[in-house]
């Protein structure tokens, strides 16, 4: 199969052996589309995941699963799916009584991830969707399920919101709380003059950090009022200097969010009630990663997306061993 490949040569379109041995509770999954992100660009820089070796870029996909391990139910092959990519790590004492992993890995960083034709995954990494979604809908829940995550950080739809950041995730944090019914959402760019009126210092309950500098963290102290919420957003690789002598007399709450939840993101996703399309560009081809990567270097423009795979024709009709023996690539 055609994989995308970091390694310390760098990174290729390279064929691998489609993963062929599956555990009890692993799938083996179809990629039809997968999406771009920040953190596929850290360990393309070789800033995240292995510091030797090879590792399969990718953890924002949309797919079908074409094979199972023993122990995962029959009604799973043919399912659509997108995934969560937090991948369990199977072993601490949190896994074994079936509660969320203590210390998991992440997809295409720490283990093998999508950019890929296949890619095997834990069937509990699975998020089922609807059929009729859109491919690019589907691999876009991840980022979804992530902005989710400030809705459960505390806060509260009538009170007053400052989204600071730019770009693409800004824009997709106050589309996701106006969705969840706060009204009183501000966004602010401070490297952009002209991105809307500069917040009334001292005037907003809660404020959302999306990949800020110092600046950017010291308007956000400014604006909040007194033991107001800073959320902290972003997996921004380099250490951000917080000015404690402004924080810490306001008496402001530091709250990170992660991910909130994917079966919520899916519905939200599917229900339309988010007008995604002005943020995605048109999918490319595997092939073109190169200008992709630098595209997304450049900034944060659209949401960039590979289209991988076509949907298998007869899916419904593939037994776990016709799946078995799906074509290698
Ligand atoms: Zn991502
Ligand atoms: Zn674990």
């Amino acid at each position: 199969m055609r994989a995308l490949l970091r390694s310390p040569a760098g990174v290729e379109l390279v064929r691998v052996a489609t993963p062929r041995r599956l555990a009890a509770d692993e799938v083996l999954v179809q990629v039809l589309m997968a999406g771009l992100c920040r953190t596929d660009c850290y360990v393309a820089a070789g800033q995240l995941g292995p510091a030797e070796g090879a590792r399969i870029l990718g953890h924002e996909l949309a797919g079908i699963v074409v094979d199972r391990g023993a122990d995962v139910p029959p009604e799973l092959l043919g399912a659509r799916v997108s995934v969560d990519p937090r991948i369990r790590c199977g072993v601490c004492p949190a896994c074994t009584t079936g509660s969320p992993c203590g210390s998991p890995g992440f997809l295409g960083v720490d283990v093998d991830g999508g950019f890929a034709d296949y890619v095997r995954l834990p069937a509990a990494s699975l998020v089922r969707v609807p059929g009729e979604l859109d491919a690019r809908a589907v691999a876009y829940i991840e980022p979804v399920a992530a902005t989710l995550a400030i809705v459960g950080a505390g806060i509260r739809p009538e009170e007053r919101g400052l989204v600071v950041g730019k770009g693409r995730i800004a824009a997709l944090a106050a589309a996701v709380l106006r969705s969840r019914g706060f009204s009183r959402i501000h966004s602010y760019d401070p490297s952009d003059p002209a991105s809307g009126e500069r917040p009334v210092a001292g005037t907003f309950d809660f404020a959302i950090e999306n990949g800020v500098d110092r600046a950017g963290m010291t308007a956000i102290i400014d604006a909040l009022r007194p033991r107001g919420r800073v959320i902290v957003k972003s997996r921004r690789i380099e250490p951000l200097e917080i000015d404690l002598l402004a924080l810490v007399p306001k008496e402001l709450h530091l709250v990170a969010a992660y991910y909130g939840s994917f079966s919520e993101a899916a519905s939200l996703v599917a229900s339309g009630t988010l007008d995604l399309h002005p943020l995605w560009a048109e999918p490319r081809p595997l092939e073109d990663f190169s200008a992709v990567f630098e595209e997304s270097r450049r900034g944060e423009g659209r949401k960039l997306f590979f289209t991988i795979g076509a949907e298998p024709a007869a899916l419904l009709e593939l037994g776990p061993c016709a799946a078995s023996s799906a074509p290698s690539r």
